[in-house]
């Protein structure tokens, strides 16, 4: 526990805590979310202080929104756990936090779910463009494939971008469904299914190795970079079931992918998106009924996309 020593000083109540959350919601100064308007009173409140809208009165709370929104939980406890999911190597599991920050194991689990399904939902908004390699991987492979040891195993799409103006390339690691795994083969629906969610049309190349054999050159870093990933869940969590693993996944690609950005902190991004939560979820919303561009096996786009499932 001694390496959260710092961050329990740093975050060490909830008053401490409002400037840091006011800059990530109003990086310009307020904005009244109903008019407009800029200037404010500032109301104060047992908890936190609510700012009232100078010209229409509506009241905005720095919480309206984010993953915090209704918590009866202190914000600085958010801020540690936020500040560890971003900023250590390895994250932490809902036991060690509940004792780390004081909650009941419930609670804490509550506010993991919250931030990384924060991170899901960003992840998904972000489409890969640029330079696109893509592997599957199959992990926890059994030595004999009896059907019962076949249902252990897991399967994900591992994906990395590279643009011109990125210093490193984007990652994600997508689990594919048990219906379409396969050990020999990439599922061609799995593939499909990635493409339309997760790629651009906007991308230039498109190089997938539908193949469970380590490939040379570039693609051969997917697989070192996914066995890092399901390690570190194994590790962590202590198993792996399929429903929770692609939020863990989605998780240890945020850190990866935030990992030494200079212009914006890894804890930075995740508060952004930690307030803004459900703007973001709105989005994806609004992008799935628009409709994704549909692909075909050879990475060119499909004319319609108006028979989306
Ligand atoms: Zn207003």
């Amino acid at each position: 526990m001694n390496e959260y020593h710092a961050l329990l000083t740093l975050y060490n109540n909830e008053l401490n805590c409002v400037p840091i959350l006011y800059r990530m919601k109003w990086p310009s100064g307020f904005i009244c979310p109903r008019c407009g308007h800029t200037s404010h009173y500032t109301v104060s409140t047992r908890r936190l202080p609510i700012y009232e809208c100078r010209s229409c009165r509506h009241q905005a709370s720095l919480t309206t929104g984010s993953v915090m929104e209704k918590s009866r939980t202190p914000i600085h406890k958010w801020l540690i756990a936020m500040h560890i999911i971003a900023a250590s190597d390895e994250g932490i599991n809902a036991v060690r936090l509940s004792e780390l920050i004081k909650v009941t194991y419930k609670t804490a689990w509550s506010i993991m779910n919250k931030i990384r399904l924060a991170i899901s939902d960003s992840d998904r908004a972000i489409l890969l463009t640029g330079r696109i390699e893509a592997k599957q991987e199959v992990f926890m492979k059994q030595p004999h494939p009896t059907h019962d040891a076949l249902l252990k195993e897991r399967a994900a799409i591992v994906a990395q971008a590279h643009t011109k103006h990125s210093v490193k390339p984007y990652m994600k690691i997508k689990i594919i469904k048990s219906e379409q795994r396969s050990r020999s083969k990439l599922n061609r629906q799995a593939e499909n299914e990635f493409l339309e969610e997760h790629v651009s049309s906007e991308h230039t190349s498109l190089e997938i190795n539908r193949k469970h054999v380590n490939p040379p050159g570039d693609l051969a870093l997917l697989p070192a970079m996914a066995k890092t990933a399901f390690q570190w869940l194994n590790d962590t969590f202590h198993g792996l079931s399929e429903s929770r693993a692609q939020l863990y996944l989605d998780e240890f690609c945020f850190r990866y992918n935030h990992a030494g950005n200079t212009t914006c902190s890894p804890l930075e991004s995740l508060l952004r998106l930690c307030i803004s939560f459900s703007a973001v979820y709105q989005n994806r919303q609004q992008r799935k009924n628009e409709g994704f561009p549909r692909w075909n096996r050879d990475g060119r786009r499909l004319a319609s996309n108006s028979n989306n499932h």
